[in-house]
């Protein structure tokens, strides 16, 4: 199994290595549209004749040094290769966000904190921070095609960090986690020893519920600055939810060792879960990504050497979980309680959704197991 994640590592250019960094990615987009262009006209995929037509320009109108040349065409190239192994429509190419890939060891490589990166003038040495990376740089991942990102005025490499890892065998599972996803607990877990844990929710609720607001007046405004703000509040917000979604994934998975089978919910098509939440009196709609939570569980599940399956959510919220008996007034949905209208087992609700989806785990290592 080949696991990838994306490392982002913050880099620190000075005033010039940014200007420099800059025009080079600009050049660079340039450069390609321009070749785009050629490739269009003259359909020649063959770097070697492709050259004779457009290095003189490259290097002379866009700066390109040789071998930032030799990439504009294969980027360009390899660009209207793939469109057409995909038989899109033969359409002319554009390159319209400035973007500069950078190839590893080609184009960057990153060596004792120190990112050096090839520009219009050659290359130069930026430091880097490397923060949590640090398990990236223990020679067994394989470092990616990156991006260079400038996002709020700072840079940043997104690097596709890649490793392979012994599949996680059924037969080996020893521990099975049921995970119910929720607005009121962002997540309740619940395991073979019969342990429950609960991620709260209340801060979070109040907090949308409270960003809702802010941004519903700002919508009303409508002013450009209104509008702007509206903007930075979003991206401050998705960067918070990110944040949780980071926390709440990583004391889940951490809180077991390897072999653990984690089994959530498949909400496939629903990015977001929506809940009415009753708050002062008023009711009001306060969403999560639990899509980016679920994608959060999956991967740092596989680095742990541990697996997640994600199940039908029916019944889930109705059935007793002791005896069965699935009745949907079993669930007092709005005080989030459950009382099995057969055998009277009581219990908070979203503990009731993790122990139903633990027990689907169980189910599928038994029917996998007995087939091998
Ligand atoms: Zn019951």
């Amino acid at each position: 199994m080949q696991v990838t994640v994306t490392a982002k590592i913050k880099i620190s250019p000075d005033s010039n290595q940014i200007n420099l960094i800059m025009d080079t990615v600009f050049a660079y987009s340039r450069a390609c549209n321009f070749v785009s262009e050629i490739v269009f006209e003259t359909k020649n995929l063959v770097q070697t004749s492709l050259h004779k037509i457009v290095y003189k320009t490259l290097k002379e109108k866009y700066s390109m040094r040789s071998q930032m040349a030799q990439y504009v065409m294969k980027t360009a190239i390899a660009k209207y290769k793939s469109t057409r192994s995909n038989k899109h429509k033969y359409n002319l190419i554009n390159f319209k966000k400035p973007e500069y890939d950078l190839v590893w060891n080609r184009d960057y490589s990153l060596v004792k904190g120190v990112f050096s990166v090839n520009t219009l003038e050659g290359r130069i040495k930026v430091p880097f921070e490397i923060n949590q990376m640090e398990k990236y740089f223990d020679g067994t991942w394989k470092f990616g095609t990156a991006k260079l990102v400038n996002k709020y005025g700072k840079f940043f490499l997104h690097i596709p960090m890649t490793k392979e890892f012994d599949d996680v065998k059924e037969e080996n599972i020893d521990e099975i986690v049921g995970i119910d996803f929720g607005i009121n607990f962002i997540a309740t877990s619940y395991d073979l020893k019969g342990k429950t844990t609960f991620f709260k929710g209340r801060h979070i609720k109040d907090k949308r519920a409270h960003y809702k607001r802010v941004r519903k007046s700002l919508q009303q405004k409508g002013t450009p600055s209104a509008r702007r703000r509206l903007k930075a509040i979003g991206n401050r917000e998705n960067r918070w939810i990110t944040d949780v979604n980071h926390q709440v994934s990583k004391a889940l998975v951490t809180e077991y060792s390897k072999n653990t089978l984690f089994v959530i919910e498949d909400l496939t098509g629903i990015r977001n879960a929506t809940e009415k939440v009753n708050k002062k009196n008023k009711y009001v709609y306060v969403s999560w990504s639990f899509y980016q939570l679920r994608k959060m569980i999956e991967y740092k599940s596989e680095l742990n050497k541990s697996m997640t399956i994600a199940v039908s959510p029916k019944y889930t919220s109705q059935e007793c979980p002791k005896c069965n008996h699935i009745n949907k007034s079993n669930r007092d949905k709005k005080n989030h309680k459950f009382l099995c209208k057969k055998c009277g087992y009581k219990s908070n609700d979203d503990r009731i959704g993790a122990m139903n989806l633990q027990r689907k785990g169980i189910e599928y290592i038994f029917e996998v197991t007995k087939s091998v």
